[in-house]
């Protein structure tokens, strides 16, 4: 059984549907701060099988350590986290205690029941603005912001268990812009507000919830001017978190791969690409670049491709696809 912490999450909950399609038990920990306990419901319709759910901080090693206790787990996906870059900046000391800390409280409650397999959620965050594109595995930690920091720090930490007790065996996974929705329109991204990114906010203009997108700055040294990024349908990621257990539980050691297309598309580009999919005008407004952004970046998924023998197959229209189905299935249920 895999213990997935943070799985009522936009990325989390679709990890559920590719271990369960993939044959796994799992048991859900939430502590429902940025996601509802209704995704459970839909996440038993779309497994066809018994989802655990236990409402619950990573923080609480007591709680872990029961759960782990109560259940046969042999593994874990470690989803639970805050993930918001502006946010980070404004309250440091709750992002580094949520994932910095929620972390090592993980790790003391898995070293205490003697459960060794982790897969962690990193992010490209972490290479800042990198050098040289394609970004591999081994380019410079050079994070811009407190949230980007504390990847960082759990990944070194993460190391540092490793090469204390070789016998762990951690992935740490850094995904690109994860984006896209389980083609079912069960179950997706919802995020609280405006939207920070790019691609609920160009959902949300679409239905006329919003009435254009503003183009964060349109003289970027890309293609068209506007900012490049390597999107990756969320089902493509999930079944990358699948692929990277199967390799630890079969070679074991510290893995840290990308997660990525290795294919860059610029915000015009996923613009018309949802309107091809919506089939509606999405008007977008010329905008001041975002503070912090970079210009451009993707992936090389190649350590990926050949290690964990994984591939991101769904492309960008399908990624809009299957967000403007899932957008819609929403405003028809609330
Ligand atoms: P999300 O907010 O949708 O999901 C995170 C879940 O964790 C939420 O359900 C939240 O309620 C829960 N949670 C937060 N703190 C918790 C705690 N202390 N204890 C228990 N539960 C807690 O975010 P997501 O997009 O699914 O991201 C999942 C992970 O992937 C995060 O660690 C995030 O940093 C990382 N990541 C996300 C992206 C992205 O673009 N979505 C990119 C790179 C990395
Ligand atoms: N972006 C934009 N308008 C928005 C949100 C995002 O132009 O309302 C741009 C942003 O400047 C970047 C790209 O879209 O070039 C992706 O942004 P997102 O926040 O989705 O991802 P991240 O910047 O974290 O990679």
């Amino acid at each position: 059984m895999i213990l997935v912490t943070g799985g009522t999450g936009y990325l989390g909950s679709h990890a559920a549907v590719a271990l369960a399609t993939a044959g796994r038990e799992l048991v859900i920990v939430d502590n429902l701060c940025n996601s509802s306990a209704s995704v459970i419901g839909r996440l038993k319709r779309l497994c066809a099988c018994d989802v655990q759910f236990i409402q619950g901080d990573v923080r609480d090693t007591a709680l872990l350590s029961e759960i782990f206790l109560g259940h046969d787990i042999s593994a874990v996906m470690h989803f639970a986290g805050l993930k918001a870059v502006g946010e980070s900046t404004e309250m440091p000391v709750d992002y580094f205690d949520n994932n910095v800390n929620g972390t090592i409280q993980l790790l003391v409650a898995m070293r205490r029941a003697k459960i060794k397999t982790l897969v962690f959620s990193s992010s490209a965050t972490v290479y800042g603005d990198p050098a040289t594109l394609p970004i591999t595995e081994d380019c410079p930690f050079a994070p811009t912001s407190p949230y980007g920091r504390s990847k960082v720090f759990i990944e070194e930490i993460l190391a540092d268990l490793h090469r204390a007790e070789p016998d762990w065996r951690i992935a740490r996974l850094r995904y690109f812009n994860p984006v896209g929705a389980h083609e079912s329109g069960l179950i997706g991204e919802d995020p609280a507000g405006i939207p920070n990114n790019l691609m609920p906010y160009v959902a949300q203009v679409a239905l006329g919830s919003r009435n254009a997108v503003n183009v964060f700055g349109t003289d970027y040294p890309t293609r068209d001017g506007t900012g490049v990024r390597d999107y990756i349908h969320v089902m493509d990621l999930a079944e990358g978190h699948v692929a990277a257990l199967d390799h630890l539980e079969q070679a074991g050691g510290l893995l840290t791969v990308n997660l990525g297309t290795g294919q860059g598309h610029s915000v015009l580009e996923v613009v018309k690409a949802f309107e091809r999919a919506s089939n509606r005008p999405i008007p977008c407004l010329a905008a001041p670049r975002r503070k912090g952004d970079v210009a451009q970046y993707w992936a090389d998924p190649s350590l990926a491709n050949t290690l964990l023998h994984w591939q991101a197959g769904r492309n960008l229209q399908q990624m809009c696809a299957d967000t403007w189905r899932w957008q819609l299935n929403m405003a028809d249920t609330s």
